[in-house]
């Protein structure tokens, strides 16, 4: 979708049903070529600037479409990314609001003001920063949540003043195509967001040596976001990556409200959210009811067809994550580690065919296995026992990744100390690593990223601060 004009191209692309493996739409299979013609239509759009007042008119509306194409956009989410409707209703509702948010950070992009006079040679001279938009945004975006993250560059990228060239998941395009043909019924000009569907690497390479591209806002995995990284050292490159997440549960913690909590951050979908709950670390006080409470209610998941409303957890993306996911598992068994529930026998064939994993819970898993220190992006969640705080923090802080951890606690101090020495770029108290608002700073250190997203942040990130000084 170029210009505002859907382009065909010789070969296509089918997008599957990770459940059915039914065909639910097919994209154009782009080029360097149509890339490049993308950032010539989004520098050419930014020629004309849009006010404030106007883009602010533009994110309200399409927040206000979002909404009204709630429903067909929750089912076209669920079925390309075998996301459970309830989930998929879920990211509509937040796509609205990150537009809704980017709209009212529209109307407030200020600058400082600068004094001046702090020296002699300033005196007299009145200066101030203005926010100017860094130029066309490239944005690529993961399977996982196509819609909200899609949401997290373009609204922003928008308020900030910036065109944008959109290379959605090529197993997810259609949600990022729908959100493209609601920001033009809202208003947006032809040129502003061009989505182009296509090879990844050929369209990335246009990306990265076009100088007109001025920053590269990219969600997904570490090895292709530092990559591209990398690749462009004058270029400003937001990295939102991958996570193994820990969380610690304290002796005091209340454990009527973590393990519903814990349960549904672990397993809500199928596991493949970047701030998923991977590894529980939990106190030896309360381990054994932990644990038996966790696996109570992992038992009570419904797992299965992403389109029925009882579903709570879905397939994996494809039969590749399918594979991987049950390898790391028997890898981890192999090497020691008890399933208490799941698990790959608990798989029958139809599960297999259907890209299903059952939620498995692991104990005796230890920090060197795939499982806990690798991201699974899977349904699989490790409990272990642990005798002190200060070794709960070493063992949650013993992984290159560093995007979000967790503590359950009723002991602030214990909390702050959490806060203070866990290595990520945030410590979630009393709520699971999973927690996420979308107008929150969110990003990662270490492995994580680079970056924080969340509309204020973004917006920061997509505009440059220009100094004007006036004299007498
Ligand atoms: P991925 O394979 O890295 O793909 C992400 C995007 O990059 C897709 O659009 C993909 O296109 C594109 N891509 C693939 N190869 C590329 C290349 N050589 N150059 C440029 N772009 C390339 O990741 P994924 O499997 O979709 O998503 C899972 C990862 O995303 C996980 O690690 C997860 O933790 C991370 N994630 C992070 C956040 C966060 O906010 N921190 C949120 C969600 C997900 P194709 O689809 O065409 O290959």
């Amino acid at each position: 979708l170029i210009a505002g004009e859907g382009l065909t191209t010789a070969a296509s692309r089918d997008v599957v049903s990770p459940y059915s493996g039914e065909v639910v739409g097919r994209v154009a299979w782009g080029s360097a070529a149509i890339a490049r013609r993308a950032v010539d239509e989004a520098h050419d759009a930014m020629r004309t600037p849009l006010a404030a007042y106007e883009r602010v008119e533009i994110l309200l509306r399409a927040a206000e479409l979002i909404a009204e194409r709630g429903e067909e956009l929750a089912q076209v989410l669920s079925a390309e990314a075998g996301k459970p409707i309830r989930a998929a209703r879920v990211e509509v509702e937040r796509a609205a609001f990150t537009y809704r948010t980017s709209a009212h950070e529209a109307s407030r992009l200020v600058g400082d003001v600068v004094p001046m006079d702090a020296s002699a040679t300033g005196a007299g001279r009145l200066g101030f920063t203005v926010r100017v938009p860094v130029g066309v945004v490239a944005a690529i975006t993961p399977f996982n949540f196509p819609l909200n993250l899609a949401a997290h560059k373009l609204a922003p990228a928008l308020a900030a003043g910036c065109a944008v060239v959109l290379k959605p998941s090529s197993q997810t395009p259609l949600t990022a195509l729908m959100l493209a043909e609601i920001s033009a019924d809202a208003g947006l000009p032809p040129g502003w967001l061009n989505v182009v569907t296509g090879e990844a690497g050929e369209i990335s390479d246009v990306f990265a040596g076009d100088d007109r591209v001025a920053l590269i806002s990219f969600t997904g995995s570490g090895d292709v976001g530092w990559g591209l990284r990398a690749r462009c050292p004058r270029k400003r490159v937001a990295l939102e990556l991958g996570n193994s997440s820990p969380v610690i549960v304290e002796s005091d913690a209340d454990l009527e409200a973590a393990v519903p909590k814990l349960v549904a951050g672990a397993f809500g979908y199928a596991g493949p959210s970047c701030i998923s709950v991977q590894r529980i670390y939990a106190h030896e006080r309360v381990y054994g009811e932990l644990l038996e409470r966790l696996t109570e209610g992992v038992r009570e998941l419904n797992v299965g067809d992403p389109s029925a409303d009882a579903t709570d957890v879905g397939p994996v993306i494809d039969r590749a994550s399918h594979e991987r996911i049950l390898a790391w598992l028997r890898e981890a068994i192999d090497e020691g580690a008890t399933v208490e529930t799941g698990g790959p026998d608990a798989l029958s064939e139809q599960d297999e065919a259907c890209g299903l994993i059952h939620p498995t819970v692991l104990t005796g898993v230890t920090p060197e296995m795939k499982v806990s220190c690798a991201e699974v992006f899977g349904p699989v969640v490790s409990v272990t026992a642990y005798a002190d705080l200060d070794e709960a923090l070493g063992l949650a802080n013993g992984t290159r990744y560093g995007l979000q951890a967790a503590i359950f606690t009723a002991n602030l101090p214990h909390a702050l100390r959490a806060a203070r020495r866990l290595s990520f770029g945030s410590v979630v108290v009393n709520e699971p690593p999973t927690f996420r608002t979308d107008q929150m700073p969110y990003g990662g250190v270490n492995a994580s990223g680079n970056t924080k997203e969340g509309p204020a942040w973004t917006i920061r990130e997509m505009t440059h601060e220009r100094l004007v000084v006036l004299a007498e």
